[in-house]
């Protein structure tokens, strides 16, 4: 066999190499399993590397919702077992084990490292309860995430092995880039567009004299035009106020002849699932009525669908209303990879560091564009003292990139840059992060998001000075920041 780019990696109809290594948990002995179901080897080139962040979530997510099907997946890279932990932790792994191949010999045996590699080709391998290997995947580029499609097919395989029905179709609808609400007529290009802040602080809502100016609902914002578009970012408690104005008479889409049958439908944007971004949606009473209509768009989390994340905040012993007894039309999709059209505004998103990942997204319409990036903290924490823009060690470089010449950043300012230090892991941005990320992007606005609940209004004042502070020492005069606040209106 001629030696190639991976080496000698067996080929379907071979039988695998037999290994023992460490994993996060525990001892594997991969000949133990064999005996037991099929075993899905995962190789991939770094922990913390964007591509494995993204990806292995997504994959355990695929793996669980392939049913009870008999198969242990192994994620298997060189870095050490601390590294190995702490990455599990981080991105939530419970039903893959990372395997610690420090001295490469797993990743030689199946040909996806040479001797003085320091990272592993990304491939992938099954193998059946016999020990011979079904299916192989091998990446030539290594930055290319595995296809979903692909690890899709090889646990379709598992499944059929364990003679069960191939039945991921609940998953791969949700799975499916999101779509456009049918229209009756596509909508106008707009002539204006308006962004609506309905909830801005973070965690949990905050009520009282303290919280006067800034408010106290959690993250929602709107951002709609004169020709009928609606768009919604998350749907903390400030959605409730959001969906009185919906259905109220000062929202009145044009698409709608007459207001007794007037519809509302939208798209719903979930950064991610945590409490504070979902809590206001049994509130929000658009979904109570028959006509109206949602398209719901985010990141399930490992082992979830969106939509039952969202069905369980609102089981009986939560809430009186079950999510399938709404009337209103919801679907739900999902936006990771690639672009999408949704009533002609162009559509992106991308996953951040957040305890459960959260999702930017970064939205075109008519011209202006719109960046809304909260719930995410930097790589590591900024230096207390810095006159310098902080650099790709601190700060998320897709982030700039996808943020790159926006009319507006919302970007997640929860911490003072003492507070971050403090607080590392807890998934939020300083001040300072923001507005370094907002100068090396480009934008023209940012707004300051994601309050505090332990900041009252004057913590929050000072945060804004400290971020105009921040600019003026980087000696930037163009880009205007401003504090989001609950009832803030501006136009994009
Ligand atoms: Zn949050
Ligand atoms: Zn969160």
């Amino acid at each position: 066999m001629g030696h190639t780019l991976f080496g000698h990696a067996p080929e379907v109809g071979e039988k695998a190499p037999l290994w023992s290594a460490e994993s996060n948990n525990g001892a594997v002995e991969i000949a133990d399993y064999l005996g037991q179901g099929a075993v899905l080897l995962l190789f991939y080139p770094a922990d913390w590397s964007e591509v494995c962040r993204e990806e292995l979530p997504l994959l355990e997510e695929l793996v669980t919702l392939a049913g009870k099907v008999k198969l242990k997946t192994f994620g298997i890279s060189h870095d050490g077992l601390n590294s190995h932990k702490a990455f599990a932790r981080e991105i939530g792994l419970r039903l893959i084990s990372l395997v610690s191949d420090p001295y490469r010999e797993i990743s030689r045996a199946y040909g996806v490292s040479e001797a003085n590699d320091t990272t592993c080709k990304r491939a992938a391998f099954l193998i059946d309860t016999e020990g011979v290997v079904r299916w192989t995947r091998l990446a030539v580029d290594v930055s290319e995430p595995y296809s979903i499609q692909e690890i899709e097919k090889a646990l379709e395989m598992v499944r059929e092995w364990d003679g069960l029905s191939n039945n991921l179709e609940n998953w791969k609808r949700e799975r499916q880039q999101a779509v456009q609400l049918p229209r009756v007529a596509p909508l106008a290009p707009p002539t204006h567009l308006q962004l609506s802040f309905w909830g801005t602080r973070g965690s949990i809502p905050v009520s009282g004299l303290n919280y006067n100016r800034y408010g106290g609902n959690t993250s929602c914002v709107s951002l709609t035009s004169d020709s009928g578009h609606l768009f919604i970012f998350d749907c903390g408690s400030g959605a409730r106020e959001l969906g009185n104005f919906l259905m109220s008479s000062q929202w009145s889409p044009p698409t709608n002849a007459e207001p007794a049958t007037k519809k509302v439908e939208g798209y719903i944007f979930l950064s991610h699932t945590h409490w504070d971004h979902i809590q206001g949606f049994p509130f929000f009473s658009p979904v109570f009525r028959s006509p109206n209509r949602f398209n719901i768009i985010g990141w399930s989390n490992c082992s979830q669908t969106l939509g039952s994340i969202l069905a369980g905040q609102m089981e009986y012993n939560y809430f009186p209303v079950s999510m399938n007894d709404l009337p209103s039309k919801l679907s739900f999709y999902s936006i990771q990879h690639g672009e999408v059209y949704l009533d002609g505004a162009r559509v992106v998103g991308r996953l951040l560091k957040h305890p459960t990942p959260s999702t930017a997204y970064r939205l075109e319409l008519a011209g202006r564009t719109l960046v809304y990036a909260t719930d995410h903290e930097p790589h590591l924490p900024p230096p207390l003292i810095t006159n310098t823009l902080l650099g790709d060690d601190v700060i998320n470089a897709h982030l700039v990139e996808m943020a790159s010449g926006a009319d507006l950043l919302i970007h997640d300012a929860q911490y003072s840059g003492i507070e971050l230090a403090e607080k590392v892991g807890w998934g939020h941005s300083s001040v300072e992060v923001a507005v370094d990320t907002a100068i090396r992007a480009g934008v023209k606005r940012l707004v300051l998001y994601h309050h505090d609940p332990s900041h009252n209004d004057d913590d929050i004042d000072a945060l804004l000075a400290t971020a105009l502070h921040r600019a003026s020492v980087l000696k930037n005069d163009t880009l205007q920041i401003l504090a989001a606040y609950d009832g803030l209106k501006l136009e994009l």
